[in-house]
């Protein structure tokens, strides 16, 4: 099995070594990744500016970094990794959750949907934490992919639809198991704050604090909350198929 790994947070990220291991296990790997972090750039992908790519040292697979964006990193790799096609795109292991509507911003879960678009079973995959610098527990990702990596690359997935998958940042033994969900709603408050520079001219900074409200049954962020491993397949078709019906009528 080919399996071409990329992240948002770049070619030095710790989750990206992670995701790499568990993949190894699974068939032969390529990695190509950002030359530095690249967190929140969505589905964007560079095209008024070139490429450079370098291959880079990696133990048992060959490795790219890329002056780009996670789809940059997808569309180089089915180039320069496997011309010939590509099995299996995994995204991350990314550093901090990527829930509800996070999964609009983030450029790990672009890059499954580039795979997707391309249609190559494509999976992201994020640790879920839900305070800042609480420790991530890459290792329980780690393992858990190691054990569920076959099943979900047999899982029946329609044509278009990938999986978004966060694990909860707690050990292993605490993880009570997984759950196929929908997406749920993850919003932020004080998105923007205003500071000022060194010359007394304002600046503005994006962040925000999360205003998540945990019960969600039957979401991703619900099934988090409880210690479980979220599996949501998302799909590529937006549509809104109630919209749809109401306007054709
Ligand atoms: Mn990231």
């Amino acid at each position: 099995m080919r399996i071409l790994i990329t992240n948002d947070d770049g070619i030095h990220a710790e989750g990206l070594r992670v995701l790499v291991r568990a993949a190894q296990t699974h068939g032969e790997v390529a990695i190509v990744a950002p030359d530095r972090e690249r967190s929140a750039c969505g589905h964007a992908m560079t095209m008024r500016d070139p490429l450079r790519v370098r291959e880079v040292e990696w133990p048992g697979a060959r490795a790219w970094h890329v002056n780009g964006l996670p789809v940059d990193c997808i569309n180089v790799g089915r180039a320069v990794a496997w011309p010939e096609g590509i099995d299996l795109v995994l995204s991350g292991i990314n550093h901090g959750p990527n829930l509800g509507f996070d999964i609009t911003y983030s450029g790990t879960v672009a890059g499954a949907m580039e795979g997707a678009i391309n249609g190559i079973r494509s999976i992201s995959v994020s640790m879920a934490t839900f305070v800042d610098s609480a420790p991530l527990h890459f290792e329980t990702g780690e393992r858990w992919l190691c054990e569920n990596l076959p099943s979900l690359i047999r899982a029946e997935l329609p044509d278009l639809c990938f999986l978004n998958i966060n694990v909860p940042a707690i050990a292993f033994e605490e993880v009570q198991g997984e759950r196929w969900v929908r997406m749920g709603r993850r919003v932020y408050e004080d998105r923007v704050e205003v500071r000022s520079d060194p010359w007394g001219r304002p600046y503005y900074w994006q962040g925000g604090v999360v205003v998540m409200h945990r019960e969600q049954p039957n979401t991703d962020v619900g099934a988090v909350s409880e210690g479980f491993v979220s599996i949501t397949p998302v799909s590529l078709d937006w549509t809104h198929e109630d919209a749809l019906l109401a306007g054709a009528r």
